[in-house]
């Protein structure tokens, strides 16, 4: 109790020197630092709260800095604090201030990166999700293997540490899931493979009719007996060949050929003899036909021919070719030889005024060599082959 006497008795004395009045705050404040210089403060009310409140406060430090999602870091907060109980009194030294901010800034670097995996774990089981049933969608007739690569890919998924409590219980979920799919799939199979080939049955006749379809259009254009273009594809080349010539100057002649007393043949050996030289005719002007030149049968016994040219000469040559060719041809039916001539008429685009013009005039040239006793090709310039 000496002490106590001794205490208040300093305790007047600090009042008196900071010129303090000794009402009950100033005397209460003056009296615990002298009871500290005594170290007697553990003794005094004063004292006792205020540690107290401080050990409450180290204990909830513990929720404070609670690791909200990262659990690693628990263990360095409970030595951390079990260090702070063990000395209260330098809770507010620095090196326990500098402690303790280490350990949040921790706590939240490690929160973020936890963060981070869960969703990339989730980023990850919806990309393998998205990609197999994708797969699974495609796939027709090997579901069930399909089916077992979804499985062993989601056992195999690595899913980090962090998020291995929740999303490892997806992961079973999904894997159950794709079981049951794959129930669905196998009961509905008969089906699925009936439509599949109903598809295919369908899609089979779909080609074939594309097919017809082809050859009904280019048979369209095709003369049946002596398999050149006929006269309507004649026409459509025409205006090919026409529209040349309006834009980039592209000389044409146009050539008819009509073969000389045809009737006498059909009279003399038949209508399938007359259809024979027809055919033999038409394969000998197509073999002197060059590719960008345009044979076709325009009617009967008569051929029609766009030829190119860059000058006179060239056609020329070509008729004494034809007409060469045709002479030194021999045409046999069975046992007959028959002698098959022509008569022909060339006129120049150049020298008409329309397509149509020009056709006449090789028309009327053509019935000009037939007047001149057949057996000849005149050309517009009056040249005679
Ligand atoms: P010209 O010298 O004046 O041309 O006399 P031509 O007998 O050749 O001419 P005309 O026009 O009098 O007779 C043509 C004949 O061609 C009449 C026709 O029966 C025949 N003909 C037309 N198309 C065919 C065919 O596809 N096959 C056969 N075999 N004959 C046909
Ligand atoms: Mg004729
Ligand atoms: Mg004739």
């Amino acid at each position: 109790m000496g002490n106590t006497t001794q205490i208040i008795k300093d305790t007047f004395i600090g009042l008196k020197k900071k010129n303090l009045d000794a009402i009950p705050k100033n005397y209460a404040h003056e009296f615990y630092i002298q009871a500290k210089s005594h170290n007697l403060e553990h003794l005094f009310d004063l004292t006792e709260i205020d540690e107290e409140k401080i050990k409450i406060f180290i204990h909830d430090l513990t929720d404070i800095l609670a690791p909200s999602i990262d659990h690693d870091i628990k263990d360095e907060i409970e030595i951390f604090v079990s260090k702070v109980l063990k000395k209260p009194d330098n809770l507010f030294e620095i090196d326990f201030i500098n402690e303790l901010k280490n350990l949040t800034t921790t706590r939240i670097s490690k929160d973020r990166e936890v963060v981070q995996n869960k969703s990339q774990d989730i980023i990850k089981l919806t990309k393998l999700l998205s990609k197999q049933f994708q797969r699974m969608i495609l796939s027709s007739d090997n579901s069930s293997n399909t089916f077992l690569d979804i499985k062993e890919e989601l056992e195999e998924l690595h899913i980090s540490q962090s998020s291995s409590r929740e999303l490892g219980g997806l992961q079973t979920k999904l894997i159950d899931t794709i079981y049951n799919l794959e129930e669905a799939v196998k009961e509905h199979r008969y089906s699925l493979l009936q439509e599949k080939e109903n598809l295919e049955d369908i899609e089979e006749k779909f080609l074939l009719l594309q097919e017809e379809l082809k050859q009904a259009q280019s048979e369209k254009n095709i003369d049946y007996l002596t398999n050149i273009y006929n006269r309507r594809a004649f026409d459509i080349e025409l205006e090919k060949i026409e529209k040349k010539f309006n834009i980039f100057n592209t000389n044409y002649a146009i050539a008819l050929y009509d073969i000389d007393h045809f009737k006498k043949i059909n009279d003399q050996y038949g209508h399938a003899c007359g259809d024979n030289v027809l055919k033999t005719f038409a394969a000998l002007l197509n073999k002197l036909s060059r590719d960008i030149d345009i044979l076709a049968r325009y009617g009967g016994e008569e051929f029609i021919i766009i030829l190119n040219y860059d000058n006179i000469k060239e056609i020329t040559k070509y008729v004494k070719r034809i007409k060469d060719l045709i002479e030194n041809r021999e045409f046999k039916y069975k046992d007959h030889l028959i002698e098959v001539k022509f008569s022909g008429g060339i006129a120049l685009r150049e020298s008409n005024q329309s397509p149509l013009e020009t056709i006449n005039k090789a028309d009327q040239l053509m019935y000009k060599a037939k007047s001149q006793g057949r057996d000849k090709v005149i050309l517009e310039d009056g040249t005679t082959i």
